[in-house]
């Protein structure tokens, strides 16, 4: 028999009573409150875990509407909270939440126009990344920014956290493609959101409702304080996000753009329900360089000179990831292009602990063939000297490319493979500084981890200076629980330190209450304000980035938790070890892949 933990956690009456007027209106989505359909949502790629009241599946743009404007009526208004949900892949608690959760992801999920004459394609919330480049790769263009999860993380929690991944140097963020956006307000109005000239931004501002009042208070915020946010934002290819003011005139456009503060803001000011998103060509050709190193510190060093060649992506994995592959099937693939240097005619053995994935792409065939020689004569030239890359694997094969770029893809998955209680974990995992503090950053991030005697994995993005960093604890001791809070601490003074952002890809979720470290205190409240502006009962994903500023009592979320570590502690001993491989799942979500056949995640 599968043990169970008891649990006391009913629906509450009004809760109850909001949904059976759901249930009575024109809602043909699915609406569910049992324990089962809850746990699910209860759990993302982070480390907590919180248990929603229920959770609503609507079937298109009028059923979110419809479950806002229920939720807006008085008998509801302080009572009833939304937070919407795509693939549930967050790495930082973004979609968990104690109130509903409202999932894009079930039906919302169509590709409703693709315009190849003008370069855009319109989708629903729920669309997967995966879904919209197969969709798109006959007809040779993509959808360009890119995320490890992108078989099953969606283009509506895309735009919510301004994702991004391999390519970012060339193709930016999610934002940087968002074209318009339809969503719907905290009080079920519609909002449909395009680049706005002075005359139509005017004409916005004098709309009745939440709307009118969007448009006035952040036109005001980001004009009035125009110097301190240039001041405030870093200026990195990494940018601020939640909520991002610094873009939204300074654009390609240079037009009033709220689709760069909609984008990146969590679920906590709109849901969106539809995107029109810009399409990119697909390069006609890809070179992959595979880099090998002795030491994650050499490959960081590197990473500067090889930037010079200008390649589209640098992404670095480390020995930890490297070595729990060998159990996986995708090593059989690959190993023969991650070989340790052989110690024959008289050369030094040099293993490989660290590998760099270098992408070169474009429509020049040559032109990358040069690039790609240029790189490999400096490495040529060094390859013998301790303390430099010891070798390299060239390849312009598209299979042997893909299953390189899927051992990336599949590092956090492997990461639940760890043996002993302790599991890499994701609190102060995607930190980034200017790409020329990477090394001395990482340098002292490993010397205080070392000083818990902690391990840790490591891996990213090293071309933008974004390394995933996640230290290995055991949240089911509490001595160990509390030092997410001590590490998490220091690692927001180290990243101040060297100029860096503490959320460069991930968004904050749990750790909304460093707002106001990154922020400043003048600009959090201005974000308070903007978030008064949108969801005056603060309805919409509480507790995450900020509260409305007329809210005082509400707090964020504290990054405490409530943690998945809590429930694990209440497991035996015996059972854990029973049901190991259930408790080695963090989530990650790769049963939740767009297509049923797929591999699951290797902890399963
Ligand atoms: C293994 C792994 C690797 C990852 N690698 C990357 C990476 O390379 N780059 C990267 O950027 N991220 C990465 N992530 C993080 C995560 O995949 C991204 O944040 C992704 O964009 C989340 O998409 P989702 O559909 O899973 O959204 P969810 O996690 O479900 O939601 C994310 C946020 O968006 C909000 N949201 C969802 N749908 C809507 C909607 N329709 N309207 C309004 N708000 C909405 C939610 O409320 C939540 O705040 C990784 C995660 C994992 C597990
Ligand atoms: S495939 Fe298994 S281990 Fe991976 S996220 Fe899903 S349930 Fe967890």
């Amino acid at each position: 028999m599968i043990p169970r933990i008891s649990h006391s956690e009913n629906t509450p009456q009004i809760v109850q009573s909001f949904l059976a007027k759901l249930r009575n209106s024109n809602f043909s989505g699915d609406i569910q409150h049992d324990y089962a359909s809850r746990l699910v949502t209860a759990t993302d790629n982070s480390i907590y875990q919180v248990l929603p009241q229920a959770v609503v599946f609507p079937k298109n743009y009028k059923e979110i509407q419809a479950v806002l404007k229920i939720a807006d009526q008085q008998q509801f208004r302080h009572s009833i909270k939304i937070t919407p949900r795509g693939g549930g892949t967050g790495t930082n608690g973004q979609s968990l939440t104690e109130g509903i959760v409202l999932d894009c992801s079930r039906y919302m999920n169509r590709i409703l126009e693709t315009n190849l004459k003008e370069g855009w394609v319109r989708v629903e919330p729920g669309v997967v990344l995966d879904q919209l480049n197969e969709h798109l790769a006959q007809k040779n263009v993509f959808f360009a920014p890119d995320l490890s999860p992108s078989n099953r993380a969606t283009l509506g929690g895309m735009v919510n956290t301004d994702a991004c991944g391999k390519g970012s140097r060339i193709y930016g963020r999610t934002s940087d493609h968002v074209l318009e956006l339809s969503c719907i307000l905290s009080n079920g109005e519609v909002l449909e959101s395009v680049p706005l000239d002075t005359e139509k931004l005017n004409s916005y501002k004098r709309k009745s409702g939440i709307t009118g009042e969007v448009f006035k208070v952040v036109d005001r915020v980001v004009l009035e304080k125009a110097d301190l946010i240039e001041e405030v934002f870093p200026k990195m290819n990494r940018f601020m996000t939640g909520y991002n003011l610094a873009k939204v005139y300074s654009n390609a456009e240079k037009k009033f753009n709220l689709n760069y503060l909609l984008s990146g803001s969590e679920g906590t000011l709109a849901i969106v329900s539809e995107a029109k998103l810009r399409l990119t060509a697909l390069p006609k050709h890809k070179l992959l360089l595979v880099v090998k190193y002795e030491d994650f510190d050499d490959a960081l060093r590197d990473a500067e000179i090889l930037l010079e060649n200008d390649p589209a992506a640098i992404e670095t994995i480390d020995e930890k990831i490297l070595s729990l592959a060998k159990e996986d099937e995708i090593y059989l693939k690959i190993k023969d292009f991650i070989a340790d240097e052989s110690g024959k005619s008289g050369k030094k053995f040099r293993p490989t602990r660290t590998i760099s994935l270098i992408e070169f792409c474009g429509n020049n065939r040559k032109n990358l063939e040069k690039q790609v020689s240029a790189l490999c004569k400096i490495i040529d030239a060094k390859k013998n000297k301790s303390g430099e890359a010891t070798g390299y694997y060239r390849t312009s094969d598209p299979q042997e490319i893909k299953d390189l770029w899927s051992l990336r893809k599949k590092g956090v998955g492997l990461l639940g493979n760890t043996k002993g209680e302790r599991k890499p974990l994701p609190f102060v995992e995607d930190t980034a500084v200017p790409p020329e503090n990477l090394a001395g950053y990482i340098r002292e991030f490993r010397k205080l981890l070392e000083s818990y005697g902690l391990e840790y994995a490591m891996f990213g993005h090293v071309d933008v200076g974004c390394l995933h960093v996640r230290p290995a604890l055991d949240l089911k001791n509490p001595d160990e629980e509390a030092w997410i809070r001590e590490l998490s601490d220091k690692v927001v003074t180290l990243v101040k330190k060297y100029g860096g952002v503490m959320w460069s890809e991930h968004g904050r979720g749990f750790r909304s209450e460093y707002t106001a470290d990154f922020f400043g205190k003048e600009l959090h409240q201005d974000l308070r304000r903007i978030k008064e502006a949108f969801d005056p009962d603060n309805r919409l994903n509480p507790g995450k980035i900020v509260t409305p500023l007329s809210k005082n009592a509400d707090k964020v979320v504290p990054l405490e938790g409530p943690l998945r570590g809590h429930k694990d502690r209440q497991i035996a001993p015996v059972l854990l070890k029973e049901y190991e491989s259930a408790i080695n799942c963090n989530g990650n979500g790769a049963c939740f892949d767009y297509l049923p056949a797929n591999v699951m995640c290797p902890s399963s």
